[in-house]
């Protein structure tokens, strides 16, 4: 009956792995050729040029038109020698994707021919047609055109037969449309707090950089199947699909065999991912089945993000070589795991100092524990907007179900330095600090390394955790940009580290020793942080209760979890270090709601569509097989055997009758209320109708759709099933 079904079921099990061939060298080799990084630019930049662009992207310099032109001209060779005969301006707007509007070239001259033409002009600026994009009123208002601008922080890179080249993309008064614009800002600005703090340690800190390393999180699914399932096509998740005989519960997909078909697939995705710059490093199976992640080495967070969401496209490109669709939705399957993009983040300075790693010396752990507490007060004052920046309809899935970190904002410090702060605040406490007390502490907080870098010290509930010399923010969704989150923690530990530098300088003013201050201060943020801290199951429901106690949010929908972005402190705080205006905040909030709204709405129409077109029609006809089963019976049997033999079908025809009626019950209704949300204009009110009255009929609807899955011959059935998508190799 569904033969869409039955042949995407064939497919996938014809499917053989593709043959990638490993280009000849070893890494080394080809690490880095399609990237017009500093190699490439010595031998195609002028000494003039080259400088500059190094200039620019180590200390933000600017580069003149002239020099524009020269690199606009080297980059151009470069990319030819290539095979590139495209260029791009490739940007990430607040959809949260890339975008790239191809330009050839060559430009037309008379007579008919063309020649190559790519100038500075071409490089610097575009004005791409992006009207389109989500701009939160700003452009209706303001200036009706955007541009892009280039970012030569990131380096040109190759994909296929285009140049693409890293830019930002802002309005024309100037407000940022972009992931890349305040992260950038917010980069720079913590650059000067942390030096300006580290000048308390070492004065040969001049520089500090932030560090991201993401772990991406993914299914693949086969091609066909997932073609045969409008729901996962259209809306990256599927609406409904019973739960399979077997799902996660024997935990043997998780660092299991990868499966010959996936290694393929990655090992192509390595190979191209390599010739990008990207260092990817690890690959493994993830807990629910046809699930995987991959991590590279952690870089500079510009760069990182610019290396995380070129792999995400790439993904999708060599997926479809294979014979796959790569889902980077936070919860594509009911039932089993979803997926998550943990950043672990840290900062590094010139000295090749990582701030978050304890030290071995007594100066160098103070230093340590100064970065370490500020953070964890960062965290704690700003916890609701690191909540709110992690908010989406698809991680609205994830946190809070018993699997990803709850949505419950705390921090995980593990043993050993969960007794190291106490100890500190106890002697705080006692009042003054002698000198060998002092000592003694330093010298007990060099021994902690050792014992931390044994991995045992781990908690995977939490949604921010320190392991060891980073913080793992692992709430992340899996298919957010990881700048969203980047730019918060940025500018929250920026603010943090300025007000920790006020409060220090203003005790050794008043004649206070150095470190006794930070001391001091450091032990007032322990206890002003402790409700922050937990250290035990963050999936249980006795944290829930525990953490209201404490007076911790739980905000379990993206509309409740947005409106932080709206609270004047943090307004104030993202204008105070220049990296949004209000104005820019405001914008932003319109869009991730709308984003919000867009999605729920869409999966509605889908549910809807398939839920009334495909799935009733299959059930009223298998129930019509029931009725002429029932009929013939009837017609064979006398009255007292026929009331026996047909009491099982009698129950399974009432039953039918009832999803039935549940199913269209709950479309109508649910249609009913998405009419009276598209007629609201506030897009708060608007996003918390499409949350509290349109979304709520989705688990109805879907109940009863799963049921009938159980109730109808499988043959008839028309969508592939979760066991046939999950267990496919
Ligand atoms: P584990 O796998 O035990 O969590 P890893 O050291 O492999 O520990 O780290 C996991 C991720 O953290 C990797 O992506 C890695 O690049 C990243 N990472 C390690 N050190 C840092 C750091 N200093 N800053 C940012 N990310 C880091
Ligand atoms: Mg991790």
């Amino acid at each position: 009956m569904s033969r869409i079904r039955f042949k995407a079921i064939e497919d996938s099990m014809n499917r053989q792995p593709l043959v990638v061939p490993t280009p000849e060298g070893g890494v080394s080799a080809y690490f880095g050729e399609n990237v017009f990084g500093l190699d490439a630019m010595r031998q195609f930049l002028s000494e003039g040029a080259y400088n500059s662009v190094k200039g620019a992207m180590e200390r933000g310099e600017r580069i003149d038109r002239k020099m524009a032109d020269e690199v606009a001209a080297g980059m151009k060779a470069w990319a030819i020698t290539k095979g590139a005969n495209h260029y791009t301006h490739w940007f990430q707007p607040l959809t949260g994707a890339t975008a790239e509007k191809h330009d050839a070239f060559f430009e037309p001259v008379d007579g008919g021919r063309a020649i190559e033409r790519f100038g500075g002009s071409q490089l610097v600026q575009q004005e791409p047609d992006a009207s389109s994009f989500p701009n939160g009123g700003i452009r209706n208002t303001f200036e009706a055109r955007g541009y892009t601008a280039w970012d030569p922080s990131s380096p040109a890179f190759i994909i296929g037969d285009t140049l693409c080249i890293p830019t930002i993309f802002v309005s024309y008064t100037g407000e940022a449309l972009d992931f890349k614009t305040p992260l950038m800002k917010a980069l720079h600005a913590l650059d000067k707090a942390a030096v300006d703090v580290c000048q308390y340690f070492d004065k040969n800190v001049t520089k500090v950089i932030a560090t991201l390393g993401w772990e991406q999180e993914y299914f693949l699914v086969d091609e066909s199947l997932f073609n045969a399932r409008p729901d996962l096509a259209i809306s990256g998740r599927s609406l409904f699909g019973a739960a399979p005989a077997k799902g996660q519960q024997l935990e043997d997909h998780y660092f299991g065999s990868i499966p010959d078909r996936v290694t393929s697939f990655m090992r192509e995705l390595e190979i191209e991912s390599h010739k990008l710059g990207i260092p990817i490093k690890t690959r493994h199976n993830e807990v629910a089945p046809n699930q995987f992640e991959c991590a590279p080495i952690f870089e500079e967070i510009n760069i990182a993000v610019d290396h995380n969401q070129l792999l995400m496209d790439l993904m999708a490109r060599i997926g479809r070589r294979h014979n796959f669709r790569v889902l980077l939705h936070e919860k594509p399957f009911a039932g089993v795991n979803g997926s998550g993009k943990h950043n672990n983040w840290s900062l590094a300075t010139n000295t090749g100092k990582n701030l978050l790693s304890p030290g071995k010396t007594p100066k160098t752990n103070l230093q340590f524990l100064t970065f370490f507490i500020n953070t964890v007060k960062a965290f704690h004052d700003n916890a609701d907007l690191l909540r709110a920046v992690i908010a989406s309809a698809g991680n609205d899935h994830r946190l809070g179900a018993n699997e990803a970190p709850p949505a419950i904002m705390s921090v995980f410090l593990g043993s050993q330095l969960s007794a190291v702060l106490d100890e500190i605040e106890k002697k705080a406490k006692t009042g003054k600090m002698t000198t060998e007390e002092r000592t003694a502490l330093k010298l007990n907080i060099g021994k902690i390394p050792d014992i931390l870098l044994d991995n045992t010290d781990r908690n995977r509930t939490s949604p921010f955790a320190f392991t060891g010399n980073k913080f793992e923010f692992r709430a992340v969704g899996s298919s957010a940009n990881c700048a969203g989150a980047m730019t918060v923690l940025n500018t929250i530990m920026t603010d943090q580290l300025i007000a920790f530098k006020k409060e220090v300088d203003a005790q050794v003013a008043k004649g206070k020793d150095k470190d006794d201050a930070i001391f001091v201060i450091l032990a007032n943020y322990i206890t002003e942080t402790k409700r922050i801290r937990f250290e035990g199951n963050g999936y249980g429901e006795e944290w829930v209760k525990e953490a209201k106690k404490r007076g911790l949010n739980n905000f379990r929908t993206t509309p409740e979890a947005l409106e932080a972005w709206m609270d004047k402190r943090f307004v104030k705080m993202f204008e105070r270090h220049n990296v949004l205006s209000e104005r820019e905040q405001h914008a932003r909030y319109e869009i991730y709601l709308e984003t919000y709204v867009k999605k729920i709405q869409i999966e509605g129409r889908v549910l809807g569509d398939l839920a009334v077109n495909n799935i009733i029609p299959v059930a009223l006809q298998y129930q019509n097989v029931l009725i002429s089963n029932v009929k013939g019976l009837k017609d064979v049997l006398g009255a007292a055997e026929f009331r026996k033999a047909a009491a099982i079908q009698l129950e399974m025809i009432t039953e039918i009758s009832n999803h039935v009626a549940g199913i269209k019950n709950g479309v109508d209704a649910m249609t009913e209320e998405r009419r009276k949300a598209n007629n609201i204009d506030d897009w708060q009110k608007k996003a918390y109708a499409y949350c509290n009255k349109v979304k709520p009929y989705f688990d109805t609807i879907r109940e009863h759709i799963d049921k009938l899955e159980m109730l109808v011959a499988d043959e008839a059935w028309p969508f592939p099933k979760y066991r046939e998508i999950l267990f496919t190799k």
